[in-house]
């Protein structure tokens, strides 16, 4: 393999992640940032989980309902527990999923996710969310998707990693506009309206540590969804999303707006 420079200098919002979830994928920079954030938002650790368990209901709810066996997931993270394929190939043994990541210590860790149990693939592409086209065109996408049958779009926690300058609606509307009727998209966006003292706080930290961070109002967040239909129960917390247990006392305490929508 070619060497690539992980620059561990600077933190990456994929290793601050790892260290939220508490795995041992990140650096000196990548902690600190992270223990910025938990300046400001002290309970952002069960946030990033809370996050990670919507994944995992989404994804189970997209097989069980939605009868989806075709997973394109972008913003993939470094391998951790639950991650796209595990949930899917649990409930669908025979399904497919082609993971996207731009940070190259995602790339290096990579490995770990081509464990794909049963009649069941898995791919990965290194790319870039700004580039949706090179995406739905790379041969490993179009060798392990078929994109005449519904796929399950993941974009969870990553929109927020894209400027409003760089169009995020744009970028995704590419992806989802490439997937025909029955494919579902499921998105988790940081909500800027749970807290804008705290997220103003985070704003500032990455900023300093040179890292795109926008944390966005339900309404923006709404408007991922285009004119997909959103199921049940639409955009809302994150905690409050489908949860497997009993409701939660107060879904609003991870600062998160999430959703899962259907294409007609
Ligand atoms: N989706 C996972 C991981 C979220 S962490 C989860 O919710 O559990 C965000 C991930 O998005 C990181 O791995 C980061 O490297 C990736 N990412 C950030 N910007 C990206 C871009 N422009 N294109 C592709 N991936 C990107």
């Amino acid at each position: 393999m070619e060497s690539v420079d992980l620059r561990t200098d600077l933190p990456h919002s994929a290793r601050m992640y790892d260290f939220w979830l508490g795995g041992k994928t990140n650096f000196p920079p990548d902690r600190a940032l992270g223990e910025a954030f938990e300046q400001a938002i002290p309970s952002i650790k069960v946030m990033a989980r809370e996050n990670r368990k919507f994944l995992g209901r989404a994804v189970r709810a997209m097989v069980v309902d939605g009868g989806i066996r075709q997973f394109l997931d972008i913003g993939t993270g470094i391998p951790t527990e639950g991650n796209t394929h595990e949930v899917a190939q649990a409930a669908a043994p025979d399904s497919r999923v082609v993971y996207v990541d731009n940070d190259p210590i995602v790339l290096a860790h990579a490995r770990a996710l081509m464990d794909a149990t049963g009649s069941g693939r898995t791919a990965y592409i290194h790319a870039d969310l700004l580039e949706p086209e090179k995406i739905l065109t790379d041969p490993v996408l179009t060798g392990t998707l078929d994109l005449t049958r519904p796929v399950g779009l993941t974009l969870v926690a990553v929109l927020m990693l894209l400027a409003d300058a760089d169009d995020p609606w744009a970028r995704a509307r590419v992806l989802m506009d490439a997937l025909p009727p029955g494919s579902q998209v499921a998105i988790t966006h940081p909500g800027v309206d749970f807290d804008p003292v705290a997220m103003a706080a985070v704003v500032e930290a990455a900023g300093k540590g040179r890292m795109t961070l926008v944390p966005r109002t339900r309404e923006e967040v709404a408007r991922f969804f285009g004119d997909w239909e959103l199921v049940e129960p639409g955009v809302v917390p994150v905690m409050a999303w489908r949860p497997d247990g009993p409701a939660p006392a107060d879904p609003t305490a991870a600062y998160y707006w999430s959703g899962v929508a259907r294409k007609r």
